[in-house]
């Protein structure tokens, strides 16, 4: 049968091993298949966009896993009391095309998006970084101030938003974390004024300047996350022409990522050999690096493998007949008039 994980059971799941530890676990899962990138075989997600949105279908694949997400990015979604980013996915065995897990995939985005800025900033920003700004405090930001205060060792965070109660729910949730100072800035300005790493985060249909050339310093690393479809971006291009960009998958992020305001045969790096230590990420310390962050299916198979194993490890998720099972195979038809077959393939 099929593991269900509903966002009840995936929250409890991440209770139970503590989120610390989740994210910790993740980083592994992410970092090896980053390690085997050209295993896999990979495609730019399909979008089908409207004037207030994107619905997306992101897939990739092995020898042995197939994984997809479905997941869109409608950021005036907040005012109707929906989230802008809403994902489900499902991981398959590629021997037979059996689906083992069917997976809520929100709030495993949320976590596979901070992991993988995380990644990306333990390869490429200066390894004394102690300061982050985040600018953007919707749903992704708690996350991704956990992650790196967790994993890289952010000891002060700066956060702001054009909406302040936003910037009241990140500083309350981040009161659990004592040893992580959070300050409320004024503007984006001060917010990342002397930051060692800056995360964009927000969330508009434009092609926004949420950062200028005048709020860069030397050495900083910027961790571009908002910026993720044609038309929508959060860098300055002066910013980019700025810095060394560091992309996912590069046919995904020309179209998509910061770099579409660039040439299309402008100079970017690919994370993934850096990751894989084949090539040099940053090269002096006061270099700017930039992780044009798009979000890649890849990632997305991780999340799925690490949340399966996790499961199954836990005993948490429920069973379904997501697809038939049945004593003879070709006999569907005899499945579907004999509710007793249902029932004894129930017990599996
Ligand atoms: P959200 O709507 O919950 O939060 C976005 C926040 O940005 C809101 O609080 C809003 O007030 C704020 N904001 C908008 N314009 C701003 C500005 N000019 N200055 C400061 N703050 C501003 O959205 P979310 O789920 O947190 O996602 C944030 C962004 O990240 C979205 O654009 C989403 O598409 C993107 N995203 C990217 C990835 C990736 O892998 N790269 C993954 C998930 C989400």
């Amino acid at each position: 049968m099929t593991l269900f994980l509903d966002v009840n059971e995936l929250s409890s799941l991440v209770r139970t091993h503590g989120t610390e530890a989740f994210m910790a676990g993740l980083l592994e899962y992410i970092e090896d298949d980053f390690c085997q990138w050209e295993k896999f075989d990979k495609s730019a997600r399909t979008a089908a966009h409207s004037d207030v949105g994107v619905i997306e279908l992101m897939p990739v694949a092995d020898d042995i896993n197939y994984g997809f997400k479905y997941v869109n990015g409608h950021p005036s979604n907040p005012q109707l009391g929906m989230s802008t980013v809403m994902a489900f996915g499902a991981l398959s065995n590629v021997d037979t095309g059996f689906p083992r897990l069917l997976s809520e995939l929100t709030i495993s985005t949320a976590m596979r998006t901070a992991v993988t800025s995380v990644m990306a900033a333990k390869a490429l920003a200066n390894p004394d970084s102690s300061i982050m700004g985040i600018i953007g405090c919707g749903a992704q930001s708690e996350f991704q101030a956990i992650a790196f205060h967790s994993i890289i060792g952010i000891k002060e965070l700066r956060i702001f938003d054009i909406d302040a109660q936003a910037m009241d729910k990140v500083a309350e949730h981040l009161k659990a974390y004592p040893n992580l100072k959070v300050i409320k800035a004024a503007s984006a300005k001060e917010c990342v004024k002397g930051a060692d790493i800056v995360t964009t985060v927000t969330a508009d249909k434009a092609c926004a300047t949420i950062l200028t050339p005048d709020m860069i310093e030397p050495g900083m690393h910027i961790n571009g996350v908002g910026g993720d479809c044609p038309g929508k971006t959060e860098l300055h291009i002066d910013v980019l022409r700025a810095g060394k960009i560091f992309i996912e998958h590069e046919p995904q992020t020309r179209v998509e990522g910061e770099i579409q305001q660039l040439p299309a045969d402008y100079p970017v790096n690919p994370l993934w050999k850096v990751i894989a230590g084949t090539e040099k990420g940053r090269d002096s310390k006061a270099q700017i690096t930039i992780f044009d962050a798009v979000g890649f299916a890849l990632e997305d198979l991780s999340v799925l493998r690490y949340i399966y194993d996790l499961a199954i490890e836990l005993q948490m998720g429920e069973r379904i007949n997501l697809v038939p099972q049945m004593e003879n195979p070709k006999d569907l038809f005899g499945l579907m008039q004999d509710s007793t077959k249902e029932t004894l393939k129930k017990a599996v």
